[in-house]
């Protein structure tokens, strides 16, 4: 099961990519996650990566594409990963296919799944001033949709819970602009290799999770 979620910044699939991971056993692979754990650690790609990620602008594919499509040929990817984050440009989602038509043959090449989480631009400033994240572990949570149950520290690890530079107001709307002009032709990607399948990501989370389930079991 190979499957890449698309989606607006805080459309919530990355929530989504975690609760599939956990159902069918197959690792959630998050670009920002590794990315802001280079920042955390102060390595060179963190810092580079983060001069980008704090303006709200897309990492450079020359940073990016390698580093995802190094990880999707690890072992723990035999059985299929979840890409959450990437790819974010066609010429990401190109150089994942041809990475895919190289390593895989039969049933082992391409994409199961494209799942675009659909949420409103409006509802989308909303929520994400909500968002806290856990810079420890990568847990994220909602202050009103998904709160951690012990307040402003994490569930998992204890940390105190931030709200991401990257999530802040101003970098929202950054965002958004280049989500449209550089992430949305994804979709029209992915539907033209008939791998689309699109939910509607205002519902309450386990809704969208459980119209997921379908979609990949139908
Ligand atoms: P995310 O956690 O997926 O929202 O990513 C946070 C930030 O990391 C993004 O706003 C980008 O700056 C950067 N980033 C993550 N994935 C990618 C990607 N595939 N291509 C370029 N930049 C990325």
């Amino acid at each position: 099961m190979k499957i890449v979620m698309l989606g607006a910044p805080g459309a919530g699939k990355g929530t989504q990519a975690k609760m599939i991971a956990a159902k069918y056993q197959v690792p959630h692979i998050s670009s920002g996650d590794i990315f802001r754990s280079n920042i955390k650690n102060g390595t060179e790609l963190g810092k580079k990566a983060k001069e980008y990620m704090d303006q709200g602008l897309l990492v450079p594919d020359e940073l990016t594409v390698d580093l995802v499509i190094d990880r999707v040929s690890w072992d723990d990817c035999k059985n299929g990963y979840i890409l959450d984050g990437f790819p974010r440009t066609i010429p990401q989602a190109k150089a994942l296919d041809a990475a895919l038509a190289k390593n895989g043959s039969g049933e082992n090449c391409g994409l199961d799944f494209a799942i675009n989480v659909d949420v409103p631009d409006e509802n989308i400033v909303r929520r994400m001033s909500g968002r806290r994240a856990c810079l420890k572990c990568g847990a994220t949570y909602h202050t009103v949709y998904n709160p951690s149950k012990k307040g402003d520290v994490c569930e998992v690890c204890g940390e105190a819970l931030v709200l991401r530079d990257d999530d802040k107001p101003e970098t929202v709307q950054k965002r958004l602009a280049v989500y449209h002009e550089q992430t949305q032709p994804l979709i029209e990607y992915y539907d033209g290799q008939s791998i689309l399948k699109t939910v509607d990501g205002t519902q309450d989370m386990n809704d969208v999770f459980a119209a997921i389930v379908r979609i990949l079991e139908a």
